[in-house]
């Protein structure tokens, strides 16, 4: 989906936005256990049109650390979104910390929307209209509180949002998009120069691919593919606070562009809650997912012994992933990644027909039917892969299935198709 970006001060009224246009959807609750609730990215829809939100408001720093943090976030909105709502208190006024972020916006070539809020009746509109002096163009007057001109201005972001994100576009044959992922320090820079080497190579005319200056194409094992977000790695951003914040608004926001994430793990060191939330951001966007373990070449045979315990513990809701064992620094093992991430798109991009799905759900509900509940047992009327990308299953049921009945139902499709290095989603609608 194209993503619009939302950046501004603290207490301009970004989250209050973000509300109003998830409007009631805002209510939809996830139920993927260990999701993490500070979310950076929604999901939103206007006139039949979907795209996502990423609220780069999550985190206020205190007043100290104010202008670096509206820096970065205008920086990663620059990079990474499709368009940009920068957010004015109009009964304040651009503020001095709003200049150099002013003056990042204007260079860009992405579309940015200025957003006056706090308008909540016509006679303000003359505040709002003092900030022509900015020099984004229109002022975009509204109360995010109340409502008022978020509806024009919804039109108008819809206006200057592609249609297509990049993703849909890459159905038609451009290279594929990888997010490159991980802690600081991991080896994401040493990965991405080891590949892109001498073989980084010149693609303007390829078809379908993007110029977006922070994305790279590497060629690796004989196919040009898509690191996204490369800027993201290559620069480093120094931010006393927040840094965790931005991070994850980074990784989220690269996710929404890839197709495939490999999330680094640095075996030299305890896998680290940072690592598990990297992977749980991946699991939430439905990526194809590949794990490297990195630096292999300084393991040693205890640490070793840790690691594989480790894995098992930390990583077992992920043993569908595939694993390659690496070393960014002597090279060990690179060409390894190539296949995981082919074999990882190929189960992304599985279709099952119909009639295959359900002569499976037939022989599965045979050999394991639904245990009764309440004098009654729910049946599995019909079922079909409603998308694929990452693999969606949807079981038209005549009452509730218990969860470790769907687990059942998902670990045998698993066991069947392998779906190696995808997640997939089993659904179910129940037919009165
Ligand atoms: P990034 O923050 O994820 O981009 O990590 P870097 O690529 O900057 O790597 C951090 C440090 O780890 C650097 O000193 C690298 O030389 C080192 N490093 C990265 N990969 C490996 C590896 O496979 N083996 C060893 N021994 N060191 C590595």
């Amino acid at each position: 989906l194209p993503v619009l970006a939302i950046v501004g001060r603290p207490n301009v009224g970004k989250s209050a936005l973000v509300n109003r246009i998830l409007g009631r959807r805002e209510a939809v609750v996830q139920d993927t256990p260990g999701v993490t609730r500070d979310r950076v990215n929604y999901k939103a829809e206007w006139n039949e049109r979907r795209f996502t939100i990423v609220d780069t408001g999550g985190w206020e720093p205190d007043a100290k650390g104010i202008n670096a943090s509206v820096a970065a976030q205008a920086e990663i909105a620059i990079d990474l979104a499709d368009a940009v709502l920068f957010v004015v208190d109009a009964m304040v006024g651009p503020t001095s910390t709003d200049e150099h972020v002013v003056r990042m916006l204007r260079s860009t070539k992405k579309p940015v929307i200025l957003v006056a809020n706090k308008v909540d009746d016509a006679r303000q509109e003359p505040e709002a209209a003092s900030l022509w002096s900015l020099g984004l163009g229109q002022p975009w007057a509204v109360s995010a509180v109340h409502g008022r001109g978020v509806a024009d201005l919804l039109d108008h972001v819809l206006t200057v949002l592609p249609e297509v994100s990049a993703v849909a576009k890459d159905q038609v044959g451009g290279p594929r998009r990888v997010a490159l992922l991980g802690r600081p320090n991991v080896g994401k820079s040493s990965l991405l120069n080891r590949s892109a080497g001498e073989e980084r190579v010149v693609v303007n005319e390829l078809a379908g691919t993007t110029r977006d200056p922070v994305d790279e194409q590497i060629e690796l094992g004989g196919k040009v593919w898509t690191f996204v977000d490369t800027a993201g790695i290559r620069r480093r951003m120094h931010l006393a606070q927040g840094a965790d914040f931005y991070a994850s608004l980074r990784t989220s926001a690269a996710l929404e562009k890839a197709e495939v994430a490999v999330v680094l793990i640095d075996v030299t060191e305890p896998i680290s809650e940072q690592d598990v939330r990297i992977i749980e951001l991946v699991l939430e966007s439905g990526r194809a997912l590949v794990l490297a373990f990195n630096k292999w070449d300084l393991l040693d045979d205890e640490r070793r012994r840790y690691l594989e315990r480790e894995i098992e513990q930390d990583l077992g809701h992920v043993s569908w992933a595939p694993r390659v064992n690496i070393s960014a620094k002597t090279g060990r093992h690179l060409e390894k990644l190539v296949p995981a991430l082919e074999l990882a798109l190929q189960s992304w991009d599985t279709r099952i027909p119909t009639g295959k799905f359900n002569a499976l759900l037939a022989e599965l509900t045979a050999e394991h039917p639904h245990p009764v509940r309440g004098g009654k047992q729910p049946r599995i009327l019909f079922g079909t892969q409603a998308s694929s990308r990452p693999p969606t299953f949807v079981l038209f049921t005549t009452g509730f299935l218990d969860p470790q009945y769907r687990r059942f139902i998902t670990r045998r499709l698993r066991e069947l198709y392998g779906f190696e290095g995808s997640p997939i989603n089993v659904n179910m609608r129940v037919r009165e």
